[in-house]
Parts: structure tokens; C-alpha cells; sequence
């Protein structure tokens, strides 16, 4: 087999999961690392590099071995690995220790400190594109998988009033920890509409809407006008986005939340302020 860490150099980064061609970050990154390296007076070629590390599940603790013995610089982690790579690194840190979850490592003189930037970049794109901060309001997620579960997490730690969600599957949900009376699981469609008017935030964290004409994450949701709908799928509008402006609601889609994660990592691997508007024309123009 290939190795996918064959070309990195010392001072690279790069993105691990399974799969990664599909990823957005090297649109947003290359440009912004580029453009920090020449701020330096680094020469053009020597600018650190964005690379897709293609890496099985059975191959993660060796993957980070390369990204210590290599030296690079630190890399995003994404899916299956935000849970499992917390076992191979040498802390964590803030959010990323309660939520255990990592989107981004860095690397610290062989020292691997993972931190999830996920959270705080859907808490920066809701103030980007609601002008909203979670603080005393009712939100309802949809999904508690990996991201679903962050998510709402998040919320909880950002002070919201209450969090519901729902999960298709009976068998997965999210244990609300010192803020479980904040926290409720909600099953039926009509149980959901049902608290609607209270609800000022609905999130979308399933990954329904990632394929063209997918449906609704649930039949029969109604929303109101004066709600903010966010979904962190960012690669169309889906469905739902579609429901909620039919319903004359405030909606935004991931890219937001893609591109402060980004901004925060880089910030994380470099020490310095990302360019976010290079990043976001990256990003913008795939
Ligand atoms: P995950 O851990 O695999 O969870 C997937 C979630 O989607 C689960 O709650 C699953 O429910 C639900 N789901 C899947 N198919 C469904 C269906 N047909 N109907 C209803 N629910 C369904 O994945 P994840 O890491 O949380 O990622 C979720 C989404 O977030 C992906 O689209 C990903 O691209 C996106 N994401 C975006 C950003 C961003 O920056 N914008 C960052 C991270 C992730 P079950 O438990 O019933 O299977």
C-alpha cells in the first residue's frame, strides 16, 4: 500500500481520515499557509504543504507516529477518527477533553495536543451569519452522532436555556452530564412540533443533505418565521434549508462553521491570525 505521509515535510500539515478525497480544507488552507510563509520572507518553495493523509482506522496510531517523526507541523482530523485518535496523543486540550473529540492536533517538539475546533467555529458562524450567541436560548439538534453530539454539548456549555434533539436511531444519544436538566430527547415528528414555539435555534447535524435530493432528516417539521436554522451540511442547500426559508425562517448552511474550524486551526499550528478572507475566497471558489 501507498504511504500517504510519503511526500510530507517538516513544517506540513494535513487532514487524516477515511475517506478524505472529498475534503474542502486544502482550498482554504494551501492559500492561507502560502500567504503566511511569504509574510515570514520564506521562499515560495519551502512553504509548508496541505496533504490528504488517507488513513484506516487499524493504521491511526501509526499514522501519528508519522506525523511526530516526520515533524510535522499538526493535521485536522475527520471522520471515523475524532473519537479514537484521543487514545494516541499526548493531551488534550480545553473543550476537546470534556467533549472527547479532536479535529485538530498539534505538534509540540513530538508532544501531540488535540483540540476540537468544530465546536467553536459553529459557535463563531452562528454569530457570522445569525448574529446569534446560544446564551439563554432554546436550540433543537438534529443528529447525535459524532458532530451531533459536540454540537449540543456545546450549546449546553455556551449557557443555552435548554438543547432538545433527536436521533433517528433509538440506540444513540447524548448523556447531558452536569447540564442534563438542561438536556431532552425528543422521538416522534409531532413531539418535535410540539416545542417548536419555543425554539429559537434548529441545527441540522445528521448527515442527511450530504447527496442531492436527499429528503427531510424527519418527515413533517414544521418551522416559524422567527427561528435561525443552521445545517452543517455545506454542500447545497438541502431540503431542510429549503423548508425553513419556505417558512420565512433565518438559514445558513456549514460553510461557515467549515471555515472558522479552518481559521482555528490554523491560528493553532502557526501562532498567527488566519487570513480569513483568502480562506473563505478558497473555499468559495470550489
Ligand atoms: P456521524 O457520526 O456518522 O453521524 C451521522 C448522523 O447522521 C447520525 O446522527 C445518524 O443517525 C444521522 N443520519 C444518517 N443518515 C440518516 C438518515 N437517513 N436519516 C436520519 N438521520 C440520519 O457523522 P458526523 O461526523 O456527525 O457528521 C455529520 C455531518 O456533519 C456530515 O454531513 C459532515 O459532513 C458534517 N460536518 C460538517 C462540519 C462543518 O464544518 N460544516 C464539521 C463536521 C461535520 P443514526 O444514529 O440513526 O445513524
Amino acid at each position: 500500500m501507498k504511504d500517504p505521509f510519503a511526500s510530507a515535510r517538516p513544517g506540513d500539515v494535513g487532514i487524516i481520515g477515511d475517506p478524505v478525497e472529498h475534503s474542502l480544507s486544502p482550498a482554504m488552507h494551501a492559500p492561507a499557509l502560502e500567504a503566511w510563509w511569504k509574510s515570514l520572507g520564506g521562499a515560495e518553495a519551502s512553504a509548508p504543504r496541505y496533504h490528504l493523509f488517507h488513513v484506516k482506522q487499524e493504521n491511526l496510531a501509526e499514522a501519528l507516529e508519522q506525523v511526530r517523526s516526520r515533524g510535522l507541523r499538526g493535521v485536522n482530523i475527520t471522520v471515523p477518527h475524532k473519537e479514537p485518535v484521543c487514545a494516541h496523543l499526548n493531551g488534550l486540550i480545553g473543550f476537546a477533553g470534556s467533549a472527547r473529540s479532536v479535529n485538530t492536533v498539534a505538534n509540540r517538539g513530538g508532544q501531540l495536543l488535540g483540540y476540537n475546533t468544530d465546536a467553536e467555529g459553529f459557535v463563531r458562524a452562528l454569530k457570522e451569519d445569525f448574529g446569534l450567541h446560544p446564551n439563554g436560548r432554546t436550540a433543537l439538534v438534529l443528529g447525535a452522532g459524532g458532530t451531533g453530539a459536540v454540537l449540543i454539548r456545546k450549546l449546553l456549555d455556551e449557557g443555552a436555556r435548554r438543547v432538545f434533539y433527536w436521533n433517528r436511531s433509538a440506540g444513540r444519544g447524548v448523556d447531558g452530564g452536569d447540564a442534563a436538566d438542561r438536556l431532552r430527547r425528543l422521538s416522534a415528528v409531532e413531539e418535535i412540533n410540539g416545542e417548536m414555539d419555543g425554539i429559537d435555534l434548529v441545527v441540522n447535524a445528521t448527515s442527511v443533505g450530504l447527496k442531492k435530493g436527499d429528503p427531510l432528516p424527519i418527515e413533517g417539521l414544521r418551522f416559524r418565521k422567527e427561528q435561525f436554522v443552521y445545517d452543517v451540511v455545506y454542500h447545497r442547500e438541502t431540503e431542510l434549508l429549503g423548508a425553513a426559508r419556505k417558512a420565512q425562517a433565518k438559514t445558513a448552511g456549514g460553510l461557515s462553521m467549515l471555515l472558522y474550524q479552518g481559521a482555528l486551526a490554523f491560528e493553532i499550528w502557526t501562532g498567527a491570525a488566519a487570513p480569513l478572507e483568502l480562506m473563505r475566497k478558497g473555499l468559495k471558489k470550489i
